[in-house]
C-alpha cells in the first residue's frame, strides 16, 4: 500500500476523487508497495487501479489516459532501507551529537539510487530486489562499489555479510542495467592493487559501467571509526596518476574518460582542476566531480547577464578548499560588474578544520564571517548550506540569521545567480 499525500488541482486523480490520505492499494492487480509500483504499474495507458479512501469505503478506478499525462498525485516518502554496513569513514558516523535526527540516517537504497541519483552499495538486496531492478528496469544505478575484490570490501564496508559485488553487478548487468560507479579510496586499504583490480574489474563490464568517480576517504574531528591513514597530497598526487593512465586507456578504447578523480582529489594534489571540457556530460558532478568546472563555465557565460554595481562592496563567504580558487572568479565579476569583493574563507565550526567543503558551513559560521559587518552592502553565501526547509545543518533558520545581519544576504550557486537578482532590484 502506498498513501496519497497530495493531489494537484484539475489532475486525473481529483477527478477520479481521490483526496490526500487515500490508500492505494493494487494496479491492475498487482499490489504497491511503495512509489517504484505505482510508478511503473501506471505507466500503462489503461489501469484499474484499488484504493481505500480515508472513510474506509474500497474503490476501484477504471482509469484510461492520454499518453504522458500523469496521474496528478504525489505519495508520502518512502520508508527508507538502512545501510547495514559501518565503515569507518562514514559521514554520519562522523556528525557531532545534537543534530535534527533525520541527519543520521543511513540510507542504503536502490530505489533512491535509481531515482535521485543516492549511491548504494546494493548490500542490503534481496531476491525480490534484484527481480524488480531488472523487471523495472532501474537504469542507471548510482552504486558505491568501493573495491571489488570481496575480502577488501567487506573490510572497506566493515561488514563481513556483504555479497560479492562482481557477481552482482554481473548479474543486474546480464540483464540490461548500466552503473555509475564511485570509489572512496581510503589510503592504505584501497589506493594501490586493489584499486588497480577494482577498475579493471569495472572496466571489464564494457558499457555496463557507464562512468567510475575516485573521491578521497574525508573524516571529521567527530570521525570516531575511522582507523586508516589520513589522506595527504602524496596519496593524492598517487591516485591522480592511476586515473590518468586510466583515462588515456578509456579515451583511446571507448572517445570518453570514464574514470574522474573528483575536484577534491585535485585540490589534495594541488593539481590544476580541468576545464569544463574534460567532464564531458558531468555525470557524477553531485559526487563533487567536474563542479568546480561547472562553477567557472557558468561564472563565463553568465557575465554577460550582470548588472554594474559600481562602488558596491560585496562580502563572499566559502569554507577553506574553495578560497584559493575563487580570486580568478571574483576578478572576473569585479571586472564585468565595477563592484569590490571580499572574499571571506570560514573554518567548519561544527565538523571542524578538516571539513573545508564551502557546502557544509553552518549558521554559526555565516554568523561570524558577516555579524557586524556594517562596511558591506550585500553578501553571498552558499547556498549549498541551506536545505529546503530554509535550514543550515545546525538548525539555524536562514531567514532568522538575514534578520540579524547587517546587509542583504543572498544564498548562491554561482554568484551570477544572486547578482543579477541584485542588478534587477536596483533597476526595479
Ligand atoms: S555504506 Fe558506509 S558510508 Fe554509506 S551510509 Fe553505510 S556505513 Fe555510511
Amino acid at each position: 500500500m502506498v498513501r496519497v499525500s497530495r493531489v494537484i488541482r484539475e489532475g486525473i486523480a481529483a477527478e477520479l476523487g481521490i483526496v490526500p490520505g487515500t490508500e492505494l492499494l493494487s494496479v491492475n492487480g498487482r499490489e504497491l508497495s511503495d512509489f517504484l509500483d505505482w510508478e511503473f504499474l501506471t505507466a500503462d495507458e489503461a489501469v484499474l487501479i484499488t484504493a481505500r479512501l480515508p472513510d474506509g469505503e474500497l474503490v476501484e478506478y477504471d482509469v484510461e489516459r492520454p499518453e504522458g499525462e500523469p496521474m496528478g498525485l504525489e505519495l508520502e516518502p518512502p520508508t527508507i532501507r538502512r545501510c547495514a554496513n559501518r565503515c569507518e569513514f562514514c559521514f554520519i558516523e562522523g556528525l557531532p551529537q545534537g543534530l535534527r535526527k533525520p541527519l543520521y540516517v543511513r540510507d542504503d537504497d536502490y530505489r533512491l539510487s535509481f531515482a535521485y541519483g543516492n549511491f548504494a552499495t546494493l548490500s542490503n538486496l534481496k531476491e525480490r530486489d534484484f527481480r524488480r531492478i531488472l523487471e523495472y528496469r532501474l537504469s542507471p544505478l548510482y552504486v558505491s562499489v568501493h573495491a571489488t575484490p570481496w575480502e577488501a570490501r567487506k573490510k572497506l564496508l566493515n561488514n563481513p555479510r556483504v555479497p560479492n559485488i562482481v557477481e552482482q553487478l554481473t548479474r543486474l548487468a546480464d540483464g540490461g542495467i548500466q552503473f555509475h560507479a564511485q570509489l572512496v579510496v581510503v589510503p592504505g586499504l584501497n589506493d594501490g592493487d586493489v584499486l588497480e583490480q577494482s577498475l579493471t574489474d569495472l572496466w571489464n563490464f564494457g558499457d555496463a559501467v557507464l562512468s567510475v568517480a575516485l573521491v578521497p576517504v574525508g573524516v571529521t574531528q567527530f570521525s570516531h571509526l575511522y582507523t586508516g591513514q589520513p589522506m595527504n597530497e602524496q596519496n593524492a598526487r598517487r591516485i591522480l596518476a592511476r586515473v590518468e593512465a586510466w583515462e588515456e586507456r578509456a579515451l583511446a578504447q571507448r572517445g570518453d574518460r570514464w574514470v574522474y578523480g573528483s575536484d577534491e582529489l585535485y585540490m589534495l594534489a594541488r593539481r590544476e582542476l580541468p576545464d569544463a571540457q574534460h567532464y564531458g556530460e558531468f555525470q557524477q558532478i553531485e559526487n563533487g566531480v567536474g563542479a568546480v568546472a561547472s562553477l567557472r563555465e557558468r561564472v563565463r557565460t553568465g557575465l554577460s547577464r550582470l548588472p554594474r554595481l559600481d562602488g558596491r562592496r560585496i562580502g563572499v563567504v566559502t569554507g577553506a578548499s574553495m578560497a584559493p580558487l575563487m580570486p580568478a572568479l571574483l576578478a572576473q565579476l569585479r571586472e564585468q560588474t565595477g563592484a569590490a569583493f571580499e572574499l571571506i574563507p570560514m573554518v567548519n565550526s561544527l565538523f571542524g578544520p578538516t571539513v573545508t567543503t564551502a557546502g557544509l558551513l553552518v549558521g554559526a559560521d555565516i554568523r561570524r564571517a558577516l555579524a557586524g559587518r556594517d562596511d558591506l552592502d550585500m553578501a553571498l553565501i552558499p547556498a549549498e548550506t541551506i536545505n529546503d526547509a530554509g535550514v543550515f545543518l545546525d538548525d539555524e533558520s536562514f531567514v532568522a540569521l538575514r534578520e540579524e545581519l547587517p546587509m542583504p544576504v543572498y544564498p548562491s550557486y554561482d554568484f551570477v545567480d544572486a547578482l543579477a537578482l541584485e542588478g534587477q532590484l536596483v533597476a526595479a
